[in-house]
């Protein structure tokens, strides 16, 4: 049932479930279809675009349901044109980020799946500010088709999916997956479940979860340190979910799924990209079907560690290569426009303050 007390939100709306509202004001259901297919086939930046509904339905449909939740409060383009990053002001003011990267074929959008995050890993800018609010799954997919209309402009159109803007996905389980399921619906967006990631910071009881339901979705988890006495100190969640509990549920993932795990680790100089941690994160990982992400430290307000040297970098991959565990070095986009996750906000906080003290 679809609750009448609040207004309605195009985008929370799962097919079936818009499906049953229009059948509800005595419409025909291929209404439904109309509708659905304008804005997830055609991209309708609106209701008026919908040409062959008729003009009453269009009147009803901006009556009961809002079209948009996402008002762009900052907007930026980076000095090599090749990332664009919006802060987004979402209606009760709490905001998200979302960032567009283009880089030869590809056209990745990086998606936020909370305003802010309550998870407080200290090199984190979205960590360091907390969480406002748990966004919806609408709210996640219009992050979606924003990027896509700006693309469709341009004869382009999103080719991958990571959820690794603000927020915790795992935290936000049943939203995220219906975000999923609607971008994923072959009658409408038709998005390749294979072209989506999902990052976690490594929330045991939901990878458990998330291997049961054998998505075709792929999984990143975060995981920057190879002893629990490292990673406690950088992610608080490890107290939680420390690696004992926390690679066996990564191994048994793999072996569920068949699908490989990635994993993400920021070079953080003298801190994690010691010879020492590359030992160690071999040893864990031996076997393992996985991959490692690694991308240098991207500078934040709070937290002191610099990015490693490249020295330093060339080393750690070394060990790791050496070993057979795959590895690749991914390229930091967008530093002059703050395009690491949370930091456009903290940004734009920073520069609130200094323009109202
Ligand atoms: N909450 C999820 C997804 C969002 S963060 C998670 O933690 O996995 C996406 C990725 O960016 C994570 O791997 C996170 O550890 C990493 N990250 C956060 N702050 C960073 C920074 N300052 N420099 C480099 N990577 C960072
Ligand atoms: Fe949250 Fe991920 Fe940032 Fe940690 S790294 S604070 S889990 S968004």
């Amino acid at each position: 049932m679809i609750s009448r007390d609040k207004h309605i939100f195009l985008f929370d709306l799962s097919f079936p479930q818009l499906q049953e509202l229009i059948k509800s004001w005595g419409e025909l259901v291929f209404r439904a279809k109309q509708v659905w297919e304008w804005t997830y086939k055609k991209l309708a930046g609106s209701f008026d675009e919908m040409s062959d509904v008729p003009k009453y339905l269009r009147e009803k449909l901006k009556q009961e349901i809002t079209f948009t939740h996402l008002t762009p409060h900052t907007d930026l383009l980076s000095s090599d044109g090749w990332t664009r990053k919006i802060l987004f002001d979402l209606h009760d003011k709490s905001q998200v980020e979302t960032v567009l990267m283009g880089y030869e074929e590809r056209r990745t959008a990086c998606i936020s799946t909370q305003a802010g995050c309550g998870l407080g890993c200290t090199f984190c800018a979205t960590g360091q500010a907390g969480l406002q609010r748990n966004i919806t799954a609408g709210e996640i997919v219009e992050q979606v088709l924003f990027f896509d209309r700006v693309l469709q402009l341009k004869d382009a159109k999103l080719t991958n999916l990571v959820f690794m803007g603000m927020g915790e996905p795992f935290a936000n389980y049943k939203e995220v997956m219906k975000a999923v399921d609607i971008l994923t619906d072959p009658n409408g967006y038709n998005f390749g479940a294979r072209r989506i990631t999902i990052s976690t910071v490594g929330l045991v009881p939901m990878i458990e979860q998330f291997a049961e339901e054998k998505r075709q979705v792929n999984l990143a988890v975060s995981l920057h340190a190879a002893t629990n006495e490292l990673r406690e100190t950088m992610l608080p969640i490890n107290k939680k979910y420390p690696l004992e509990v926390l690679i066996p549920a990564c191994r048994d993932y793999t072996v569920k799924t068949h699908r490989r795990i990635s994993f993400e680790w920021a070079l953080i100089n003298n801190v994690n990209d010691t010879r020492e941690q590359a030992k160690l994160l071999v040893k864990i990982l031996k076997g393992m079907l996985c991959h490692v992400n690694f991308i240098p430290l991207n500078p934040t307000i709070g937290y002191k560690g610099q990015e490693s040297t490249r020295e330093n970098i060339r080393k750690f991959r070394e060990i790791l290569t050496k070993n057979g565990i795959p590895n690749t070095l991914r390229i930091r986009r967008g530093i002059d426009i703050h395009a690491g996750c949370g930091q456009l906000r903290q940004e734009a906080a920073r520069r609130n303050k200094i323009l109202h003290t």
